[in-house]
């Protein structure tokens, strides 16, 4: 049974009926049920918001950026005060456990529009000094950009591109993944509450058809993207016909590199962290847990002990650890890889088996999985699962460069991290794994003011951090002629 009312799309800020007349199924990850029916995009829909984008845009991007700064920081504190309520939407469509979404998904999602909130104030050009004349520089917005997100972090990925999108003065039309999407929603409606001029943010619903109506169309002028790598390179060859401006945070088999000398306990903490947070449906996880010969012994038994004292099961229940995976079909995916290892020789050393939780038994549950003696060339090693599924390999502990291009050993390159006491060795390892986001002695923490996104086929250009403002804005340069015109003829 329906749980919440049809969805419907949010164009020019407020709800509208799609011209479609389709819809699609939300499910609840925790037992496969219906949550609601929303409503699709069709071609008139995405034209109708890109027209109210362009509306929205003209009278935006004239404000000032301290005034847009201001009504952000309103969106802002709207966002933290409604965090439960939000928070309990996003484990409904995710199926991650509510003590993460409490605290990591509508906050640092917050975190973001502030910490752009506040740069708006401070975009500026420079002045070049040519002598008589001069020449000046304008950081100006790009226009419509369209935000397309995964369904792993909804409403934080929908702040992390509409923060810095908005706060350069551009409109955004945004389609969450059809799995999750009821959050960006929320979000229209509180840019919407808190003064954001109708039109700056769209959100239209759909499957990948929708997608490609804004990755397609003529108007946008930039595209970011968060997905899967194969979906990256359909955007960007879609958005090639126009050229839009591009940002991806694709997919990802990262290195976690332990050496002898680590702090133990500090490296167990962390391998947890980046392998069964969200139930494993990361996109930077340390799936690849390299491990120092001389302590792999040790480290599994002190992994697996912590591991043993997880709790799985309903998501809405604050003591739960491990939720839902996203759908049944991802679960099969899971499972399927986990049959893989079993098959291809990998040692299983805890979990591997769907939970049939009490009064949630249709639930997409999967316990955290460890494999050890894991070779590089096993599929569980070499590709992205997206689940709780942790593959330990070990490595004779001086073997520096041989662990360095195992773990550069993937076409993937979104993050890396290493642990170690020996403070040089962290550095010189680091410098050499070809990964955009790096951690010495820790995993998965990604403040807002450190960029973030990926090396070779993990992505395309930066998320959070100034350097973000750059993706969002163009530069005009303006020669200014003080003296005459020369002219030979
Ligand atoms: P997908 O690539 O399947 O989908 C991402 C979004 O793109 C969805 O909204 C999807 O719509 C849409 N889409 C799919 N095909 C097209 C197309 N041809 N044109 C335009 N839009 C399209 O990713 P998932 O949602 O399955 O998310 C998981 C993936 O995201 C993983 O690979 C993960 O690593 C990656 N990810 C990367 C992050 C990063 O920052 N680097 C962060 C989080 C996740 P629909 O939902 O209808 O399919």
């Amino acid at each position: 049974m329906n749980s919440l009312p049809e969805q419907k799309l949010y164009i020019d800020g407020h709800y509208q009926d799609a011209t479609s007349k389709e819809s699609f199924e939300n499910i609840n990850p925790a037992n496969n049920e219906s949550i609601c029916q929303v409503q699709v995009a069709n071609k008139d829909d995405v034209d109708r918001a890109v027209v109210a984008a362009h509306k929205g845009f003209q009278q935006w991007s004239q404000m000032s950026g301290a005034e847009r700064g201001r009504i952000l920081l309103k969106a802002v504190h709207i966002l933290r005060q409604r965090n439960q309520e939000i928070a309990k939407l996003e484990v409904l469509d995710t199926g991650k456990p509510i003590q993460e979404a409490n605290c990591v998904d509508v906050l640092s999602g917050a975190d973001a529009i502030e910490y752009f909130a506040g740069l708006a104030a401070t975009l500026h050009g420079q002045h070049y000094d040519l002598g008589q004349s001069f020449a000046y520089t304008r950081r100006e917005p790009l226009g419509i950009c369209a935000g397309i997100g995964a369904w792993n972090y909804p409403i934080q990925i929908a702040c992390w591109k509409s923060g810095p999108a908005l706060a350069c003065g551009n409109s955004m039309i945004f389609k969450p993944a059809e799995l999750t999407p009821l959050t960006a929603l929320k979000l229209a409606e509180i840019y919407t509450e808190a003064g954001v001029p109708d039109g700056v943010f769209n959100v239209v619903q759909g499957y990948a058809p929708t997608g490609q109506l804004l990755t397609r169309h003529p108007e946008i002028a930039k595209v970011s993207l968060t997905g899967e790598v194969e979906t990256g390179k359909r955007v960007m060859a879609d958005a090639a016909a126009t050229l839009k401006k591009v940002t991806m945070e694709l997919g990802g088999k990262s290195p976690l590199i332990i050496f002898a000398d680590s702090h133990l306990d500090n490296a167990v903490s962390a391998s947890l962290m980046a392998n069964f947070y969200t139930q494993g449906e990361v996109c930077s996880n340390g799936t690849r847990v390299f491990v120092a010969e001389s302590i792999i012994e040790e480290f599994l038994k002190r992994l697996v002990v912590r591991v043993n004292k997880m709790k799985i099961g309903d998501p809405l229940d604050p003591e739960t650890h491990v939720g839902a995976l996203i759908s049944q079909d991802h679960m099969e995916k899971v499972l399927g890889y986990i049959e893989k290892g079993v098959n291809e020789g990998a040692h299983l050393v805890c979990g591997g088996k769907r939970v049939a939780h009490p009064g949630l038994e249709k639930g997409n549950f999967v316990e955290p999985t460890i494999f050890a003696q894991c070779t590089d060339n096993m599929s569980i090693v070499r590709e992205e699962i997206f689940g709780p599924v942790m593959a330990v390999l070990s490595f004779p502990d001086n073997d520096e460069a041989g662990v360095i291009a195992r773990a550069n050993n993937s076409p993937y390159g979104l993050a890396a991290g290493v642990f170690t006491k020996d403070i040089q060795r962290g550095h010189r390892v680091i410098a050499q794994l070809q990964a955009g986001t790096c951690w010495i002695n820790n995993y998965n923490i990604t403040p807002i003011e450190m960029p973030f996104g990926g090396y070779k086929q993990s992505g395309i250009g930066r998320e959070n951090s100034l350097i973000t403002i750059e993706h969002y804005t163009q530069l005009k340069s303006v020669y200014v002629e003080m003296g005459d015109v020369e002219a030979p003829y």
